[in-house]
This record gives C-alpha cells, structure tokens and sequence, in this order.
C-alpha cells in the first residue's frame, strides 16, 4: 500500500501523470472514491502522462471513452451507473483494452471480474479541507512487482 496526500486538483494530475509512467500494455487499474474525490481529475492527468493529445473527460454519460493517441490506448470506463457485472461484461472493455490501459472509475464494483493482476486507487476527501485529497495504491498481482514508490514521491 502507497500513499499520498495532495493539496489541490493539479497535483492530484501530477500523480496521475507520474502513473501513466509505469503502465504497460494489457494494465487494468481502477479508482474509487465519492463524488467529486478526484477519480477524472486523476484520469486526465493520467492522459496527460500517456501523452494522449486532448482532454481526457469525464466518461459518466457515455460509460466508455477510448483514446489511441498516446503512447499507449487508453480505456476510460466510469461503472457508476452500471447495475450488474452482466451489463459490465457487455461492454467488452476488457477486450477493448487488451493492448492498452484498461482505467475504470467507481471500478470496485467489477474488481471481482477483473484479472488478479490489477492497481486499485482510492481517493478519500479530507474532512478538515476541501482541497486535501489522500490517495491509496492497492497494487495486487504483478503490480507489486512496479515501482509505486516512484508515483508517490
Ligand atoms: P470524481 O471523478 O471523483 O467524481 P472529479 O475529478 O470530477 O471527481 O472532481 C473533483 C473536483 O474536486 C474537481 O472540481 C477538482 O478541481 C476538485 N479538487 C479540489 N482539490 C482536489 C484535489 N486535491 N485532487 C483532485 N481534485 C480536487
Ligand atoms: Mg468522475
């Protein structure tokens, strides 16, 4: 388990983007969190570090947004409004994201269906401040093999 604290969005995408610097092809990592904690600020600094030329954006309404101009594709998934792993297995992301990285947002909710091999992060809202993000790495798998140490510094 990593941890780190952030005192505004941009660093919130600074860590993001330090992130996209340890992915591989085929990666699966999920991020939770309540509303508003951070999951997409969080994504699109991500993208950033992917190199992915536009923003990366919320994909509540659509489910699924896909991003190929990086140096690796990039899946956004946000799970909030789906109701069954059943309605999760339709939208073939997995597949979809099987060259590149797989980033689902609210993704404890299908983490039982994804491979061992997979990055949870979380996103808890200080109390004290509205501003304060603290931000869990869960690595499990090969992912404790990756030098998370790095994204947290
Ligand atoms: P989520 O996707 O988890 O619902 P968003 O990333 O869409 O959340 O929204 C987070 C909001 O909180 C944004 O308006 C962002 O500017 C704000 N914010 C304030 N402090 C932070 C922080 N430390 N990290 C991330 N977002 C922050
Ligand atoms: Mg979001």
């Amino acid at each position: 388990m990593y941890v780190i604290i952030t005192k505004n969005a941009a660093e919130t995408m600074q860590v993001g983007r330090r992130l996209a610097a340890l992915v591989r092809p085929g990666d699966v990592i999920t991020l939770s969190g309540s509303l508003g904690a951070g999951k997409t600020t969080f994504a699109a600094g991500f993208g950033e570090g992917l190199g992915i030329d536009e923003p990366v954006t919320s994909p509540s309404f659509v489910l699924v947004r896909s991003y190929s101009s990086g140096f690796t594709p990039l899946v956004h998934v946000d799970a909030y409004r789906l109701t069954s792993l059943g309605e999760f297995a339709d939208l073939d992301v997995l597949d979809e994201a099987a060259e590149g990285v797989l980033l689902i947002e609210w993704g404890d909710a299908v983490v039982g269906v994804l491979p061992e091999d997979h990055l949870r992060i979380h996103i808890d809202v200080d109390l004290d401040d509205d501003e304060t993000r603290t931000i869990t790495f869960h690595p499990n798998g090969g992912w404790n093999q990756r030098p998370l140490e790095e994204v947290i510094q």
